[in-house]
């Protein structure tokens, strides 16, 4: 009898962009005359920079004759790439990380919710609520967790992420094995200071864990004085794992390129207590399951890191980290408490009433979407997400709307 992997009948439901959706098309199909504009999902809106085009069209073109053309690469990645990522993004501020310490792949999603694959099956997770819910559901996929109830998962240790902390969760009371961050984070948009992933990596030392810390938004990190990888913290080349992405800091969301870092001493632990070093084991995994990201898309992504390529992708995150200063100041002039937006392209809103309530005002009095916080866990509820990726004419638009809807 083949059997089914039970675990996915755990996973709740995401009712999330569904039911958005569903209030979307409800107000739309009651008012057909009125624009809805959208400031709810995490997906960029503005086109490849031209030096990320002109690298791809080059490198289309040079699979159009024998001599240039390229079949199967590394799956690692590119040497050139992989060079240009150690060197830009890590050697110019300090790290010491080496190209073969970094594996290209085609999303950071797939990296985060895959590399639980090298964990154990009985190690304890912690995770930030609120959260990104990859990180939540591969586990539970995996037979990690028990099972759903009051809006948690039963046997996963909840790291709360609230004002009073900042939205930086402290250390858990007890002793968890594999910890997931993400910073700047999705959705407060909220950042960590050096001292405050200090702290996480002294215990992950301590107690023989590990981080997997997901830096997706670096590249919105305006303050020099906060830290850009988990790799700038002593001790973590053997306690941390990071990914990033070319999805928010370069427009690659439809391109698809990211990367994961695992330094040569980072590590696990055998049943017996023996350390077991991790880089072999993911390039294993990786070898045999991914057959690398294509040709032409590893030349865009390098073309990030050329002279142009930089002042370009920095003027793009500028772009919605100026829709971002907008929405906050606007928001913040309506009377609300707004977290994040400087370092990152989401702000994080109280509402002084529930989530749903919340999103419920600003679609039928305003027109606007935004994501209810009570969808990525318990501590996002009374607060919405309202992102920077749009037009600043659309999110102009959408402040003077809802300064209409619910300003005095
Ligand atoms: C957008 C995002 C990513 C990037 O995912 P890709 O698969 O590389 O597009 C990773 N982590 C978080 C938290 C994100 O919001």
């Amino acid at each position: 009898m083949i059997k089914v992997n039970e675990n996915y009948s755990k996973l709740k439901a995401s009712y999330l962009f569904s039911d958005i959706a569903k209030r979307i098309s409800a107000y739309q199909a009651a008012n057909p005359d009125n624009k809805v504009i959208k400031l709810g999902i995490g997906d960029v809106t503005k086109p490849l920079t031209p030096a990320c085009l002109a690298a791809f069209h080059k490198a289309v073109d040079d699979m159009a004759s024998e001599e240039t053309f390229r079949g199967y690469g590394p799956e690692q990645g590119y040497a050139f790439l992989r060079e240009a990522i150690a060197e830009n993004d890590f050697a110019s501020r300090g790290c010491n990380i080496s190209a073969d310490e970094i594996f290209i792949s085609d999303g950071a999603k797939c990296d985060t919710g895959n590399i639980q694959e090298i964990f154990s099956a009985d190690i304890s997770i912690a995770v930030p609520d609120p959260v990104y819910p990859v990180y939540v559901d591969t586990n539970v996929m995996a037979g990690r967790t028990g099972d759903w109830k009051n809006g948690r998962y039963e046997g996963l240790v909840y790291l709360e992420s609230t004002k009073e902390n900042g939205f930086v969760p402290e250390l858990p009371a007890e002793k968890v094995d594999l910890i997931y961050l993400c910073f700047p984070n999705n959705p407060t948009g909220t950042t960590a200071t050096k001292t405050q992933l200090e702290a996480w990596v002294k215990y992950a030392l301590k107690n023989k864990a590990l981080i997997l810390f997901d830096a997706a938004y670096v590249a919105f990190i305006r303050d020099d004085s906060l830290p850009q990888s988990i790799f700038e913290i002593e001790g973590a080349r053997e306690c941390a794992i990071e990914f990033r992405s070319f999805s928010k800091t370069a427009g690659f969301t439809g391109t698809r390129c990211a990367y994961t870092v695992i330094p040569k001493e980072c590590r696990a632990f055998t049943e017996k207590g023996e350390s077991a070093l991790l880089h072999p084991v993911w390039n294993r995994r990786h070898s045999t399951k991914f057959n690398g990201v294509s040709y032409p898309v590893q030349r865009a992504a390098e073309a990030v890191y050329s002279e142009q390529g930089q002042k370009e992708v920095k003027e793009l995150v500028d772009y919605y980290l100026r829709n971002a200063k907008i929405i906050r100041e606007s928001m913040t002039a309506l009377g609300y408490t707004c977290f994040g937006g400087e370092n990152s392209p989401y702000i994080w809103i109280e509402g002084k009433m529930d989530s749903w309530e919340f999103f419920d005002l600003l679609l039928n009095k305003a027109e606007i979407v935004c994501t209810p916080g009570s969808g990525f866990g318990t501590c996002g509820e009374g607060y919405i997400r309202i992102s920077a990726f749009n037009s600043v004419e659309n999110v102009r638009e959408a402040m003077d709307r809802i300064k209409k809807a619910v300003g005095k």
